[in-house]
């Protein structure tokens, strides 16, 4: 299948801001590439039309270029907002969940996540949260650097705006379907990704949304996060197992292009992660490491503290798999965690 239009847009007046590119599918489903940091670039969020009104899948992070963004993509296409009907969101990241209370502040419509999506949501950007904190703990003990976790609570407090205001919350169950467009769509949580991450499946033109779980060329991080999933590479590869049983003809992912050959899709990423452990195992063979000696080994070391947030999470989830399955250890010396074979 293939897109059947695309085109630019670009404002006129003041600036000289690139609009969004809008892609038309087939079945009523329009892509919008809305703009978040690098180095994903955009966020894909989905319009899924039918008789009743349309339904935006993940409408991306919040900034001032975002809303001017969608103002100018719905009246390019013709879409009042009162024809929208629902905000589905597939997690909780700030690129999907984001823009979602200020949708709803401007309609009241529903905005439907999981309940542990919900959760997540709660405990990284809630009022009492101490996510940051957290963090910088686990990262310490995992041997990181102070001058590097210093910077942590800063760099995350950054994304609240992102996710501000926040919307209130229609819980979607997984496994009950969903109503979008005038089609049903199964709802299916794996999490590892995100804990509670649902994707959306159609089964009669056998299309599926997949968020984050599934992309296209990357590998989705997979994060150990204080407080959430203990085991959560365990729970993304069981996820795949999972997704990877669905007939899809057509996958339209969180980042980067839609694209047809999921199932193989779900294979490759097994396949990435299986070595990724297997190499991993072999550097602690060599030598017993901190979690963070390993990230470094693994990843480019000219990583942005972004980057290197993410690397490091990845790196933990691994080791905590590694372990699970028996296959290394670990010991905590003066509140240092080392790992070894
Ligand atoms: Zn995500
Ligand atoms: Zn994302």
């Amino acid at each position: 299948m293939i897109a059947k239009k695309s085109w630019h847009l670009r404002s006129g007046g003041l600036g000289s801001m690139q609009l969004p590119e809008i892609t038309y599918w087939e079945h009523e489903i329009i892509q919008v590439k809305i703009a978040m940091s690098y180095p994903l670039r955009w966020v894909n969020s989905y319009l899924v039309g039918g008789a009743d009104g349309w339904s935006i899948i993940d409408p991306g992070p919040r900034t001032a270029d975002n809303e001017q963004a969608w103002h100018d993509v719905l009246q390019q296409l013709d879409i009042p907002w009162s024809a929208l009907q629902s905000i589905v969101l597939t997690h909780h990241h700030p690129d999907h969940y984001g823009m979602s209370g200020w949708f709803q502040q401007q309609t009241g419509i529903p905005v439907w996540l999981s309940e542990k999506a919900q959760a997540e949501a709660i405990r990284s950007w809630g009022l009492d949260s101490t996510a940051a904190h957290d963090l910088v703990l686990q990262f310490n003990r995992n041997g990181m650097p102070d001058e590097i976790t210093s910077q942590l609570p800063d760099h995350l407090h950054s994304f609240i705006s992102q996710v501000t205001p926040q919307p209130h919350l229609s819980i979607i169950v997984p496994g009950q379907p969903l109503q979008m467009g005038g089609r049903t769509w199964e709802t299916i949580e794996t999490s590892g990704h995100a804990a509670g991450h649902i994707s959306f499946y159609e089964p009669e033109q056998k299309m599926i949304f997949c968020g984050d779980a599934v992309l296209p060329q990357i590998s989705p991080n997979i994060s150990l996060i204080p407080g959430s999933d203990p085991h959560p590479l365990h729970l993304y590869l069981q996820g795949l197992h999972e997704l990877g049983k669905y007939e899809v003809e057509q996958a339209y992912p969180g980042h980067r292009r839609p694209f047809t050959a999921f199932q193989e899709r779900t294979i490759k990423l097994l396949e990435h992660h299986s070595e990724r452990l297997d190499k991993m195992e072999h550097m602690l063979r060599q030598q017993p490491s901190s979690g963070y000696d390993i990230c470094i080994g693994l990843f480019n070391s000219k990583l942005s503290l972004h980057q290197l947030r993410f690397a490091m999470s990845e790196t933990l989830a691994h080791l905590a798999e590694l372990e699970r399955c028996g296959r290394i250890r670990h010991e905590e010396q003066n509140g240092h965690i080392i790992y070894a074979t």
